[in-house]
């Protein structure tokens, strides 16, 4: 088998929907290679070959696998978390068996919106950013004429972890952070 383990290093709240659940997971094997055949393969799926990362949506939850690590946010509770973990594992290992059918494409693909992005930011439409409103600030960030270090209540540290998880995102799709 080629990903044998994945296993689960921490887990806590989502920060902006505490019903939900955020986690880091490390996996037994570098997924690099089967990152251009998982880009073909999954419909929503954000590559960025420069970073080694790829970034999609599996219906609410947001994914982004790193070479040997995975970060996950809004899985729906800790069952649901296991077996996106489970279903991530059998999709990897599966495209992996089968990637002499699978075109693999190495084109990066920017595919979360605005509206995505703005989930992950305060809400509070404070302006500090010189934007009126914190949506526009996202959709700003997405045609790359704003920084998340612009945003600066996501560093205060009440605003911590919601900071770590845009920074993932942002970072994992090719922009200046
Ligand atoms: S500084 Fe941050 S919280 Fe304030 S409006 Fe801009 S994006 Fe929203």
């Amino acid at each position: 088998m080629f990903l044998e383990e994945i296993e689960m290093t921490f887990m806590a709240p989502c920060v902006s929907e505490e019903n939900k659940i955020r986690l880091i997971a490390q996996m037994s094997t570098d997924i690099s290679e089967v990152m251009p055949y998982l880009n073909a393969k999954i419909r929503n799926a954000t590559y960025n070959k420069d970073t080694d990362t790829i970034t999609f949506m599996k219906e609410v939850r947001l994914i982004t696998l790193y070479p040997r690590k995975i970060f996950m946010a809004k899985a729906m509770n800790v069952t649901d978390a296991w077996q996106t973990l489970d279903w991530l594992k059998d999709t990897i290992n599966e495209i992996y068996e089968n990637r002499d059918d699978i075109e693999p494409d190495y084109q990066r693909r920017v595919r979360i919106t605005a509206l995505e992005l703005y989930g992950w930011l305060p809400k509070t439409n404070c302006r500090e950013c010189g934007e009126l409103t914190c949506l526009a600030f996202a959709v700003k960030l997405l045609l790359g004429e704003q920084k998340i270090a612009n945003c600066k209540p996501l560093f205060k540290p009440e605003n911590a972890k919601m900071k770590e998880l845009i920074f993932n995102v942002v970072s994992a799709l090719g922009y200046e952070v």
